[in-house]
């Protein structure tokens, strides 16, 4: 079975008019992604999302114009060789690093998604697992900046979906961020898990200041506090509290940035995405290398349904699986645009899909819905 055409395939939705949600990174406008399609030579199809990384046009001419020519007459199932045709022929040399990155990733698990298609198995079973319960928190695009009582309110709201841990953005003033998540501890009681999100929005001086309140609050975690190639920040706020394990991982690409990240001895939880870091097969890699130092993956999530299902497939076999990120935005219909992938339960748990490969049974004509809007899904709050 080969490789016979790679297709990508851009969507993007806009926001309703004076609907937006802000964090670390901006107010989003609109959400983009990309749809990567394989086809073979025995017919099985698989399907896969990379990352737009605020360029869909780049990361789509990238698939088609430079990997894409690589690959086809490649063994479908060779997902190593694949891997490995693209760290030789493009990462090593001139290669776009990140933006490589994302376009193999949507290319990486559609060939897994055509594995299981092809040995009719879902894909946890495939890696290893099993159709396990698995814990999530309510995160996605959501629990924006706003007022206490009104973020309270949104969290609430996921409580009583089932969910048993939230994540709120923080990253705005430092007042803000604790008058925040001190209402929203008081109001959710002691047995939610509380993370945060500063999406590289702090310097140190104001990680200071708010992570000792973090950790009174019992705080899960808090996520990308400094910009990701900044290890000297993310050295010097390990040193604050080892009551708050730093998070991140979303905006590193491949398990050599992982490593980087490990000599730096600063990220006490990995937070990989399955279509910015190279994969489910750069995935495994990453949580391999990490379950040596009893590192958890958190895996982040990106927007559609087909992410979703890969991460939870991949998080049901990995041993060192945290939380799922569930999107519970208001604004995103990838999320459920080929039909449901997860379901929260009462117990704060989700399940992979049940069906082979990935599980998801894609229909195209849906994309005729999100026409392509190229540009970046932010604008900036300075
Ligand atoms: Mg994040």
């Amino acid at each position: 079975m080969k490789i016979t055409k790679i297709t990508a395939v851009p969507i993007s939705y806009r926001l309703p008019e004076g609907k937006t949600v802000t964090m670390g990174v901006g107010s989003t406008l609109k959400r983009d992604a990309i749809i990567v399609r394989v086809e073979t030579s025995e017919g099985i199809v698989g399907y896969g999302e990379s990352h737009p990384g605020r360029s869909p046009g780049a990361i789509v001419s990238l698939i088609h114009n430079t990997l894409s020519p690589l690959l086809v007459g490649m063994p479908a199932t060779d997902v190593v060789g694949a891997w490995q045709r693209v760290h030789r022929m493009q990462f090593s040399s001139h290669g776009l690093g990140a933006g490589t990155a994302l376009a193999l990733s949507g290319i990486d698990m559609a060939l897994w998604d055509i594995r299981g298609k092809a040995a009719n198995m879902p894909l946890y079973e495939l890696l290893g697992g099993s159709r396990k319960r698995l814990p999530a928190y309510a995160g996605g695009i959501a629990l924006g900046y706003q007022a206490p009582q009104a973020l309270a309110e949104e969290a609430q709201s996921y409580i009583e979906q089932g969910y048993r841990a939230v994540k709120l953005r923080i990253g705005d003033t430092v007042k803000d961020d604790i008058a925040r998540c001190l209402h929203v501890r008081k109001v959710l009681g002691d047995d939610i898990d509380i993370l945060t999100d500063a999406n590289t929005a702090y310097t140190i001086a104001q990680a200071r200041r708010v992570l000792p309140v973090l950790a009174d609050i019992q705080a899960g975690w808090l996520e990308e506090p400094f910009a990701c190639n900044d290890f000297a920040s993310y050295r010097e706020a390990a040193k604050i509290t080892p009551l708050v394990p730093i998070a991140a991982g979303e905006n590193h690409f491949m398990r050599f940035e992982f490593a980087q990240m490990l000599e730096a001895g600063a990220v006490q939880v990995w937070q990989p995405d399955l279509s910015k870091t190279g994969g489910i097969t750069e995935a495994q890699r990453i949580a391999a290398m990490a379950s040596a130092f009893r590192i958890p993956i958190n895996a982040h999530s990106s927007a559609t349904g087909l992410n979703h299902a890969a991460t939870l497939h991949f998080l049901a076999a990995t041993e060192n699986a945290g939380y799922f990120e569930a999107c519970v935005s208001h604004f995103n219909p990838f999320r459920d645009m080929f039909g449901p992938t997860f379901k929260i339960g009462a117990d704060g748990c989700v399940e992979p899909p049940a069906g082979p490969g990935l599980g998801v049974e894609v229909d195209e004509s849906i994309f005729d819905k999100f026409p392509a809007v190229d540009g970046p899904g932010y604008v900036v709050k300075f």
